[in-house]
């Protein structure tokens, strides 16, 4: 009789495929998100004076959440005039003093963490074990970090004192909603700050969550200000002449016009802007490490990420090995519901984004580059893309050049070290880069030479607040975080 056949595969890999199947486990905790938001203005919830509200959907399922209070010109207006008078005694309480305030923040954010990942990834549809595991501590640790130095700040320049600016504008993107406004506000505060701040249209749900946290937390009236809306309101945060300085997360194209519109005034200026990383992996790579690397580097929050690695260099003699590799482990992600514990990539943040990374993965399509997406089912309702790879990208490549901000890596190759600073500096970006290798000095040697302000080293995506970050070139100016993030908070005299 014949030996039956096994079904196993010859070779030992991983393989998924319908072998087996994960239990759905979602996250059932539940996010406590108010049917409606106003306007968080001098410690108080207020409706807008423009008497409009818009929606808050979830890229989920497409549902809607909350309505959310759209701030016009006259609210922006009331939250400056807020700030600027609590910005009068909050810049004379001693350091340790508003210390206690971020001490308080943080602790109650610990306290709510569970709430608040469910409720950002409600309402921005990354995964739960992403905003349980990275936005919430990482946030909490922004607040923790910059409590400590408060009382300290006079050792942050011996024989010189650090002033506070007055009332901040601040505004933020969609990305890591919660995350970006703890980056924000944290330091501001610690130097003695006050805080007009504005998150994205479509996240703004745990910036107002955050509002109930001051409440608890007693911080006096004014300091931090939450205003609400789209770019018009982005623009009226920009522009209101009490700001002192403006701190601006987004887009390099919304960057340029807030640039423009505070040449000749007094205001300061720091851009935390948009990237195309160079992730470069060398032939002495130890690669199944540096797969799981560019896996996090690309589509860790969808490849919504400022830093992602979207565009992978390898070294031509391993790019065929390596790239095998990629697609093996692209069939074992899965996508799906941001709510269940099980999910590596969860939704889009919204319509508009989604259609955008389509209509780049399509000029990848028309430009020429092979395409490679796994096979994987796709909810019916809500934002989804698959994970994308792409091969045999030219230089020139739409896909090469601009940022996808969605789960879209494309690789590229090259034969010696010089061609890959060549090409990871060719880009008018600059935020960040990685390179995996065996050898210590190449590290150094590639780091010293690559034009962005973060690289990371056979790791890829390790934040940590006392680290600062920031870019070059049109990723902006100024950084976010540790001694250099204080010191964007304040005059030194
Ligand atoms: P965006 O379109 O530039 O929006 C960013 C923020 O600015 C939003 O709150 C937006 O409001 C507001 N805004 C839009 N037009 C404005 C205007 N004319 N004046 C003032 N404010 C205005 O960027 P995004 O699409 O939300 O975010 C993605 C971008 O952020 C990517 O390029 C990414 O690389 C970058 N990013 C950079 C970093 C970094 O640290 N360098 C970190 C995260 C993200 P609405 O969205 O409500 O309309
Ligand atoms: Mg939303």
């Amino acid at each position: 009789m014949p030996a039956k056949k096994s079904t196993r595969p010859a070779a030992r890999e991983l393989l998924f495929g319908d072998l087996w199947e994960y239990d759905p486990s979602p996250e059932s905790a539940p996010a406590f998100i108010e049917p409606r938001y106003g306007l968080f203005i001098n410690g108080r919830f207020i409706a807008p004076k423009t008497r409009k509200y818009f929606d808050s959907i979830s890229p989920r399922n497409e549902e809607k959440l909350a309505e959310i209070a759209l701030a016009g010109a006259a609210d922006v207006d009331a939250a400056y005039q807020a700030a600027a008078t609590a910005f009068i005694s909050w810049r004379k309480l001693p350091g340790a003093e508003r210390g206690k305030y971020l001490f308080r923040i943080a602790r109650l954010l610990q306290d709510r963490a569970r709430e608040f990942a469910v409720a950002e990834t409600l309402d921005g549809g990354k995964p739960i074990t992403e905003s349980r595991d990275f936005d919430l501590p990482m946030a909490a640790a922004h607040f923790f970090y910059h409590a400590g130095w408060a009382d300290k700040l006079d050792h942050l320049a011996p024989g010189r004192a650090l002033v506070p600016l007055g009332a901040i504008g601040q505004v933020i993107p969609w990305n890591f909603p919660l995350l970006m406004l703890a980056w924000k506000i944290a330091p501001a505060l610690a130097t003695g700050n006050t805080v007009v701040l504005k998150p994205a249209e479509t996240t703004s749900i745990t910036a107002l969550k955050f509002a109930s946290i001051l409440l608890d937390a007693g911080l006096p009236p004014g300091v931090v200000n939450i205003v609400t809306g789209a770019a018009e309101t982005g623009a009226a945060v920009v522009n209101h002449p009490l700001a002192a300085k403006i701190a601006f997360t987004g887009s390099t194209a919304v960057g340029k016009i807030i640039r423009h519109s505070l040449a000749g005034s007094a205001k300061r200026l720091t851009l935390e802007l948009g990237g195309k990383a160079a992730n470069i992996v060398f032939d002495d790579a130890p690669l199944d490490q540096a797969v799981e690397g560019i896996v996090n580097g690309i589509f860790f929050n969808q490849g919504h990420v400022c830093c992602a690695g979207a565009r992978l260099l390898v070294q031509e003699n391993v790019a065929r090995d390596l790239t095998a590799r990629l697609k093996r482990r692209l069939a074992t992600l899965r996508v799906g519901d941001p709510l269940d514990k099980n999910t590596d990539i969860g939704a889009i943040n919204s319509k508009q984004q989604l259609a955008k990374i389509q209509q780049l993965v399509q000029s990848g399509i028309d430009e020429g580059a092979e395409i490679h997406q796994p096979a994987c089912k796709l909810p019916a309702k809500g934002f989804y893309f698959p994970p994308t790879l792409f091969s045999g990208v030219a230089q020139s490549h739409r896909i090469a050049t601009e940022e996808i901000f969605g789960p879209v890596l494309s690789i590229l190759t090259f034969r010696t070290p010089e061609e890959a600073i060549e090409k990871a500096n060719n880009t008018p970006f600059g935020l960040s880069a990685g390179v995996w290798t065996d050898k210590g000095s190449k590290i150094l040697m590639m780091a010293s030479k690559l034009k962005a302000g973060v690289v990371w080293a056979n790791t890829y995506h390790k934040f940590d607040p006392s680290s600062p970050f920031g870019g070059y070139k049109q990723s902006g100016f100024g950084r976010e975080g540790g001694k250099h993030g204080l010191l964007d908070y304040a005059e030194l005299v």
